[in-house]
């Protein structure tokens, strides 16, 4: 069985336009805004991925990426705002970085900076389903974990996450085996 460094997905083009997402990424590019990001994963894990990706756009400077529009409707504005960004922030749910894996190949190194959730609150793993825990619990983590994102930002040699970068550009350990715990800026 060969196990390949990079595997490629395909997918169908489309003519298609998103109105409202035209009128945010022309608006977000041209405020500067910073795209944040998150894995969008359907688990526990993603969700609280998912909702601290909500918190820090709520911050001023921030926007909310759209990773559908960057892969697979690359002429969008959306995209194209994502593209053409300073710095792109990315929330992973956890250590197998699945969108991490997929931007660092669309984004500069030194302009996306990655977190891995799981490695911050290091809580749930043996949970999958969201509802599984209290929505006001999944609440107060994602603030946790939106807070130490934004603190990460703030004073990048406090925990990792553009040393993440900065590791990977350097084709570094940023990307650790599944398994190994902490993971991406752990
Ligand atoms: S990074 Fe983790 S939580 Fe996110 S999609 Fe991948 S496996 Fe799911």
């Amino acid at each position: 069985m060969s196990c390949d460094n990079k595997q490629a997905a395909e997918f169908s083009t489309t003519n298609g336009v998103c109105p409202i997402g035209e009128l945010t990424g022309t608006r977000n590019l041209a405020e500067a805004k910073i795209p944040v990001l998150s894995c969008e994963g359907a688990c526990i894990r993603g969700e609280i991925a998912r909702l601290a990706a909500n918190c820090i756009t709520r911050e001023p400077g921030f926007a909310r990426g759209c990773h559908g529009e960057l892969i697979t409707v690359p002429q969008s504005a959306i995209a194209q705002w994502i593209k053409q960004s300073k710095k792109v922030v990315l929330i992973d749910g956890c250590f197998l970085r699945c969108h991490g894996r997929i931007l660092e190949n669309l984004i500069d190194a030194d302009r996306l900076v990655q977190f891995d959730a799981l490695s911050h609150y290091n809580r749930y793993t043996d949970i999958f389903d969201y509802d599984d825990v209290p929505e006001e619990e999944r609440r107060e983590v994602a603030r946790s974990v939106a807070d130490w994102v934004l603190n990460s930002l703030e004073n990048p040699c406090s925990q990792g996450a553009t040393a993440c970068g900065q590791a990977a550009a350097q084709g570094g350990s940023c990307g650790q085996a599944p398994g190994q715990g902490a993971g991406c800026c752990g």
